[in-house]
C-alpha cells in the first residue's frame, strides 16, 4: 500500500478524537461565550435544588410554559403546547408536546439538581469556648477537608410554628457575613495527624460552622453566645430555635462562578454536578424547534444520596407526569397506554463524568477516560467492579445517539468512570431504564467533581447544549 492509500485507509477506518475548540467557527465561539455567561448566572442563582427548580420554572414561564394543573381535566393541549410540572418545590418536569402521540414514545433528558453540601442538623445551635457554632450533617459524597477554611453561605427554607414558610439566604450579598469551618494549623498538625488515615483525620462531627464570638448579656448569662446567634436570626427572620426542626438549610460555598484560566476557557463553580446538565438540557428544550416526539426535561432531587424519596428518580414522578401528559393531549392514560409511552421513550441520563486529571492520571484508563474539551461524553455504563449497579446501555441505543450526534456535527467522546476496580459511581440511568425505555448516560466531563469548585470546559458546556438539542429535534424513526 502506498502512502496515499494508507492515508485514505486511516481516514476511513480510524476513530477520530476532536477537541471542540478545533471545530468551532468564530460565530460559534461567540455563542459559546454568551451561553456560558448565562450558565454562570444560573449557577449563582441555583445553589440548592429548590433554587434551581425556581430558576427552571421562571425560565420556562418566560417561554410560555404553563402549569399542568391549569388544564384541570381539560384535554385541550395541542402539539407544540409547553407544559411544566413542579413537585414539592424540588423536582421539575418540562414538556413540549410533539406532533406524534406521546403514547408512541417521547424524548427524555433527565438530570439532577441536588449537589453535595453540608445540611444543618435539626438542633444545630450551640456554643463552645465562647464561640457560637452550628452543627452540620454532610449530604452526598464529599471529601470533608474540601469544606474547611473556606467561606460558606447558608441557603434554605424554614417552616415556622405558625406554618409560615421563610426562605433564608445569608452569605451571598457582598455585605453579608459568611460562615466557615476551621482547620488545624500545620504547626500543630504533625503529632495528631502523623499516624492517622484520611477517614480518621476528617470527622463528620467536626464539620461545625463558626457563626459568632460576641455574647448577648453579661457574664452571669448562660449560653449567651448561642443566644446571640438565635437573637440575630430572630431579628432578621423572626425564627425561633424550634423552627429549625422543620427546616432544610444548606451550607454551600459562598463564592460565585468564575472564569478559570488566562484564556477564560473554563468555568469554576460549586454545584456543576449536575446543574451543568440541568442548564444545558433546559436551554436545549426551550430552544428545540417543534419536536416530532414529545420532548421532556426532568430535573430530579436526591441523586447524590441514591435517588431516594418523593422527588428522586426512584419516585413515581415520571409516571405521574406522563399520565398527565397523555390525558391533557386527549389520550387514554390507562395503565397499558402509560406503560407503552414509557417503554417507547428514549432517554439521555444527563450527568457529568470525570475528566482525566493531569495530576491523577493513575486512576484513569487513558484509552477510555473522558477528557476536558473533547465534547459531550457518552458513558455506556457506570457502576463498580464488574459494572455492578449500572444500566449498561444497549449497542442499538448507543448507535442511535452516535448517529444523531454525527449527523448534527456534535463533537462527542466516550467515557468510563475510572480504571476497572478503582472505584465507581452511578446515575439516575438505571431507575429510568426500569420502565423499559432505552437510557444512555450522556453529559460533559468535569474536573474536581464533588468539590466546592468544580471545573468545566466552556466548549463542553456549549457542545452539551447542542447535543441535547439535536436529540430533542431528531426526526428519524
Ligand atoms: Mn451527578
Ligand atoms: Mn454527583
Amino acid at each position: 500500500m502506498n502512502k496515499n492509500q494508507l492515508k485514505k485507509l486511516k481516514e476511513a477506518i480510524l476513530k477520530k478524537e476532536r477537541l471542540v475548540f478545533d471545530t468551532l467557527s468564530q460565530k460559534q465561539t461567540k455563542e459559546m461565550v454568551t451561553f456560558n455567561n448565562a450558565y454562570k448566572n444560573f449557577l449563582d442563582r441555583s445553589k440548592t435544588e429548590r433554587e434551581a427548580a425556581e430558576q427552571i420554572i421562571a425560565a420556562a414561564g418566560k417561554k410560555g410554559f404553563v402549569d399542568i394543573d391549569s388544564f384541570s381535566g381539560k384535554t385541550t393541549a395541542k402539539p407544540g403546547q409547553k407544559i411544566y410540572k413542579v413537585f414539592h418545590n424540588r423536582c421539575v418536569g418540562l414538556a413540549v408536546l410533539g406532533k406524534e402521540d406521546p403514547a408512541g414514545g417521547t424524548h427524555i433528558i433527565a438530570s439532577h439538581i441536588d449537589s453535595p453540601r453540608l445540611d444543618l442538623k435539626q438542633n444545630p445551635f450551640y456554643e463552645d469556648l465562647d464561640m457560637g457554632l452550628i452543627k452540620t450533617h454532610y449530604y452526598g459524597g464529599i471529601r470533608k477537608y474540601h469544606w474547611l477554611a473556606i467561606p460558606l453561605a447558608l441557603h434554605g427554607t424554614v417552616i415556622t410554628g405558625s406554618n409560615k414558610k421563610i426562605d433564608i439566604t445569608i452569605g451571598e450579598d457582598p455585605d453579608d457575613p459568611v460562615f466557615t469551618i476551621t482547620d488545624l494549623l500545620p504547626h500543630l498538625a504533625g503529632k495528631t495527624e502523623s499516624d492517622k488515615k484520611i477517614p480518621d483525620l476528617f470527622v463528620g462531627e467536626k464539620l461545625n460552622l463558626v457563626a459568632g464570638s460576641m455574647p448577648l448579656g453579661d457574664k452571669t448569662e448562660k449560653d449567651r453566645f448561642k443566644l446571640h446567634l438565635l437573637h440575630l436570626i430572630h431579628e432578621r427572620y423572626g425564627l425561633t430555635e424550634e423552627d429549625f426542626v422543620s427546616a432544610e438549610i444548606e451550607a454551600v460555598p459562598a463564592e460565585k462562578a468564575r472564569d478559570v484560566g488566562l484564556d477564560r476557557s473554563m468555568i469554576g463553580a460549586y454545584g456543576q454536578d449536575d446543574r451543568i446538565c440541568a442548564y444545558t438540557s433546559l436551554q436545549a428544550l426551550l430552544d428545540a424547534e417543534s419536536p416530532r416526539k414529545t420532548a421532556l426535561a426532568l430535573f430530579f432531587d436526591k441523586e447524590e444520596i441514591g435517588s431516594e424519596g418523593s422527588c428522586g428518580a426512584k419516585s413515581n414522578f415520571l409516571e405521574d407526569f406522563m399520565s398527565d401528559l397523555l390525558l391533557v393531549s386527549g389520550q387514554s392514560a390507562d395503565n397499558r397506554f402509560l406503560r407503552k409511552a414509557l417503554i417507547n421513550s428514549r432517554c439521555l441520563s444527563a450527568d457529568v463524568n470525570a475528566a482525566m486529571d493531569p495530576d491523577y492520571k493513575e486512576v484513569h484508563e487513558p484509552m477510555n477516560a473522558a477528557r476536558l474539551g473533547y465534547g459531550i461524553c457518552i458513558t455506556k455504563f457506570t457502576g463498580v467492579r464488574g459494572k455492578s449497579g449500572s444500566n449498561d446501555a444497549s449497542a442499538e441505543f448507543v448507535g442511535k445517539i452516535r448517529h444523531i450526534f454525527n449527523k448534527n456535527k456534535i463533537v462527542w467522546q466516550t467515557g468510563e468512570l475510572g480504571k476497572i476496580d478503582e472505584g465507581g459511581g452511578g446515575t439516575v440511568a438505571k431507575f429510568l431504564a426500569e420502565f423499559g425505555m432505552n437510557v444512555l448516560d450522556c453529559g460533559p466531563a468535569i474536573l474536581s467533581m464533588h468539590s466546592p469548585f468544580e471545573v468545566s470546559s466552556k466548549a463542553d458546556v456549549y457542545m452539551t447544549y447542542l447535543g441535547y438539542k439535536a436529540f430533542y429535534e431528531d426526526t428519524a424513526g
